[in-house]
């Protein structure tokens, strides 16, 4: 196998590139390779009508994952062509390369996918540290957007719910925290505690039957909106936790007595 054979094997979607060229910098410990798309045919991608009619070629620069400890740089040259289809509503388009990289990404989708991973794995600041051994270069910003980037399979609404707030920032910023009580699992983040949110909410995931809640009105009022047939009850925490305060104020407020029963009790001991 020729050095160029084992380029053009490294680059991705090799089946839709010709290589043309590639520069190395051990000083930078960079490589810049250039590279022409060669795919045909090529669709429209609003009518997906196929076209060979070329209007322009322009660069498209993105970089790729590391080469051993060399930084890849992608230069491809991509074309625009005319949409043949006279009822089209795009009469220009540039050329999809899909299977590299998105329609204005600056990186490969390999090297995306790689980030994405670090990124869940490690989040931001540990994400980038590692980067670092990977001869690829990106921001703690670059890791959590992408983390948020992915699309969460979507959550069948459950039939019993249980609805608590909590804090986004003690004292300051509260939201809400939606659980499926069948698998213990947190379903949603409500982005406050007021009763209209959590009304949208069950509104738009109708099937709710029971919903296990705190004693406050505000969340009950939610629900009466939201879904009017669902069983409301009382969790077993506030519960527990409203008896020890309503238990703490009837004794707080009779010390004189509960300390004449100390009193009583000591004696009739002694
Ligand atoms: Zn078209």
């Amino acid at each position: 196998m020729t050095l160029a054979e084992i380029a053009s094997t490294l680059l991705p979607g090799q089946k839709i590139l010709q290589l043309n060229s590639w520069e190395f910098d051990p000083n930078q410990t960079h490589v810049t390779v250039n590279a022409t798309s060669i795919q045909n045919p090529v669709r429209c991608p609003v009518c997906l009508t196929t076209s060979h009619r070329v209007h322009s070629q322009y660069q498209r620069t993105l970089s790729d994952l590391a080469w051993a400890n060399f930084q890849v740089t992608l230069h491809l040259s991509v074309r625009k062509f005319f949409c043949i289809n006279p009822q089209c509503q795009r009469r220009i388009f540039a050329e999809r390369i899909i299977d590299i990289a998105a329609a204005w990404a600056r990186k490969t989708q390999r090297l995306t996918q790689q980030l994405t991973a670090i990124g869940l794995a490690l989040a931001g600041n540990a994400g980038v540290r590692l980067t670092q051994y990977l001869s690829v270069q990106a921001s703690r910003n670059t890791l959590l957007n992408l983390v948020r980037r992915i699309s969460l399979a979507p959550i069948p609404t459950p039939e019993i719910l249980g609805v608590d707030d909590f804090a986004f920032r003690k004292r300051h910023t509260y939201g809400t925290i939606l659980v499926d009580l069948n698998k213990s699992q947190p379903i949603a983040i409500l982005k406050d505690r007021e009763a209209e949110t959590l009304t949208e909410w069950l509104k738009a995931h109708p099937g709710v039957k029971m919903v296990s809640r705190d004693r406050s009105k505000t969340y009950e009022k939610g629900i009466l909106q939201g879904a009017p047939d669902a069983i409301q009850v009382a969790d077993r925490f506030h519960i527990l936790q409203n008896l020890g305060e309503s238990l703490a104020q009837v004794f707080g407020s009779q010390l004189k007595i509960l300390k004449c029963c100390r009193k009583t009790a000591h004696r009739v001991s002694s």
